[in-house]
């Protein structure tokens, strides 16, 4: 069987958060575990390192309308990738825009490049059985397969974070030469806009999201965003499936970007990294180290965080943020004030690695979270997690009072986050019961080989091969 993953980030060519981990780790568990011929297909970016990644040119190409103008994709390859390559387009220094901005044509750039796979697949340029589109950037191909080509190829689509939906204004439809049927209320008009992930809900053959919480909370009006309506309508072929990690790249035995490498049966070990972490950011080893590594959105908790920061800055710990996106700002405007506060506006994969390999817990006070990739690796590297009671961090995390292996709060309130902060640094000081609670953390199994199964089961149901 052959199976294209489609996606506006795939690990580890580009990445801004968990999507591009989901969907190397996907890949690859379908192609190592389950000798599957599954690739990914991706724009090229300007910052994917082609020489790095040895990504050749095919020398296919395939061209398409956009607003009334010809765009030619040339189609790269790397061992598992396809890459589509427009220097208008993608020739840029972000992906979707400069820090928590848009560019304002991405309806065409990522419209652009559903339109490009889609096309690149009916007229059997990349050959694939099922297509598994992601989030709004790509939802469109399942609508042009089958509206434009009346292709038979079989779609999954998976909703990763339903808070972007991909709006645009209704004149879209023109600009991206798409019938205009589709400007109905049973396709992608919604409100009087054009509403690209609805499409991919419509359109596809299967819907996917990413853990089973997540798929019964998007049913209600609190965390439906609009699209409780037709979520509802087709929960007939909506399935919640755990995202999982790949555990070669995520593994403390093993990671090239820390200082000392470790597993459960070692863990001085990991302490050793902390030690020099707190050596570079003068930070003091004794106390408790508790990060927090995120897109800076509302959606992670930023402004619970930042109303307690004087809280925070007399407590008997220290705190790590790394961040980028919207409130990059705010978090800059606390570095260097506090002793025992570090916050870094980056992106910056070793640093994160450094950071998960270094903390004692990792903090994740998400006001919704689909799924939550962060806690995954965190747990794999020995932090304990302190996370709010939702989506998949609730699937993820036991609370330590219910003989678990996190600190769960409830409520998205500053008092519930501080209340569970201190459970953690008390935590911290009683020695034996914090060791066994990160020993513990680091035999779980959240790898994305199961999370392959389940995918591959419903590629077989549909295609039946
Ligand atoms: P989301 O996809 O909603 O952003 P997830 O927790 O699912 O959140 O995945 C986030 C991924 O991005 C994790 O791999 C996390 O380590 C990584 N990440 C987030 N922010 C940064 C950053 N500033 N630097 C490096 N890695 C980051």
């Amino acid at each position: 069987m052959r199976v294209l993953l489609a996606s506006s980030e795939i690990y580890p060519y580009s990445k801004t958060g968990g999507l591009a981990d989901f969907c190397h780790s996907l890949i690859k568990s379908l192609r190592e575990k389950e000798g599957i011929d599954a690739m990914g297909a991706t724009p090229l970016y300007k910052s994917v390192d082609i020489e790095k990644f040895k990504i050749k040119n095919t020398g296919l190409s395939v061209s398409v309308i956009l607003d009334s103008r010809e765009y030619t994709f040339e189609i790269f390859k790397s061992k598992d990738t396809y890459f589509f390559y427009n220097e208008k387009l993608f020739g840029r220094e972000h992906i979707y825009g400069p820090a928590g901005q848009s560019y304002h044509d991405n309806d065409i750039r990522f419209g652009g490049f559903s339109w490009a796979v889609a096309k690149a697949v009916a007229e059997g340029l990349i050959s694939a059985d099922v297509i598994h589109a992601n989030d709004w950037q790509t939802a469109l191909i399942p609508v042009i397969l089958k509206e434009v080509f009346k292709s038979s190829v079989k779609t999954v689509f998976t909703i990763h974070n339903l808070a972007y939906q991909g709006y645009f204004d209704r004149w879209m439809i023109d600009r991206l030469h798409l019938p205009p049927h589709l400007y109905n209320m049973e396709a992608l008009e919604f409100w009087g806009m054009v509403n690209l992930l609805k499409g991919g809900i419509i359109f596809s053959d299967f819907v996917t999201t990413v853990s089973e919480k997540y798929a019964k909370e998007i049913l209600t009006q609190d965390y439906g965003w609009g699209l409780e309506g037709v979520l509802n309508k087709y929960s007939f072929k909506l399935r919640g499936i755990l995202n999982g990690i790949d555990y070669d790249t995520w593994n403390p035995k093993k990671d090239k970007a820390i200082w000392v490498n470790y597993s459960h049966a070692d863990i001085q070990k990991k302490f050793e990294n902390k030690k020099k972490l707190c050596e570079v950011f003068n930070l003091d080893f004794e106390k408790p180290l508790i990060s927090f590594i995120s897109r800076l959105s509302y959606q992670k908790g930023v402004t619970l965080i930042l109303e307690s920061i004087r809280e925070l800055s007399y407590l008997g710990a220290n705190f790590f943020f790394l961040g980028s996106g919207e409130y990059a700002e705010h978090f800059r405007g606390i570095s260097g004030i506090y002793d025992n506060i570090v916050s870094i506006t980056d992106f910056d994969d070793t640093l994160s690695r450094r950071l998960f390999a270094s903390s004692d817990f990792m903090l994740m006070p998400s006001i919704f979270e689909p799924c939550g990739i962060t806690q995954m690796i965190g747990m794999r590297y020995g932090c304990v997690p302190i996370v709010r009671k939702v989506g998949g961090l609730e699937e993820t995390v036991k609370d330590i009072s219910e003989e678990g292996w996190g600190i769960v709060f409830d409520n998205p309130s500053k008092g519930e986050m501080l209340c569970a902060i201190k459970r953690a640094i008390d935590l911290f000081y009683n020695r034996k019961k914090f060791l066994s609670a990160v020993k513990d953390c680091m035999r779980l199994d959240f790898s994305s080989d199961s999370m392959a199964k389940k995918y591959l089961q419903i590629y077989r149901e549909l295609t039946g091969l």
